[in-house]
């Protein structure tokens, strides 16, 4: 079963995309904790870290250099959160890997 994330990505539901490549979609979070709440979500669709094989490995490069481009983009670079839900007893309500970005600035 997809998620809304992988609908996101298909473009099948809408979300304000802030950054976009071959293996990388960031968005805006849809209910913001901090000024800034962005969400950056590898496009092969891995449910959490969990399940993260050692052949996968290879999708959180795309991810942090994803991060860098868009704290940038965004000028929060000089200081923002990184957060990161596994598992549904850890606060994971959308199974497909992503890593939430946090900003005040
Ligand atoms: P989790 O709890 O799984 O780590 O975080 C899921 C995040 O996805 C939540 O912060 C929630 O607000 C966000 N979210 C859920 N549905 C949508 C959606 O349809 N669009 C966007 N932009 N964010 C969503």
């Amino acid at each position: 079963m997809s998620s809304i994330f992988t609908k996101i990505i298909s473009r099948e539901i809408p979300a304000h995309i802030e950054y976009e490549d071959e293996n990388v979609i960031v968005i805006h979070d849809i209910a913001p904790q901090a000024k800034h709440h962005l969400l950056v979500i590898p496009k092969q669709e891995i449910e959490s870290t969990q399940a993260l094989l050692e052949g996968d490995m290879d999708i959180l490069k795309p991810l942090f250099l994803a991060i860098q481009t868009v704290t940038r983009q965004l000028a929060i670079q000089d200081g923002y959160k990184l957060h990161i839900n596994s598992g549904k007893a850890g606060g994971q309500e959308v199974m497909h890997l992503h890593i939430h970005i946090l900003s005040d600035i």
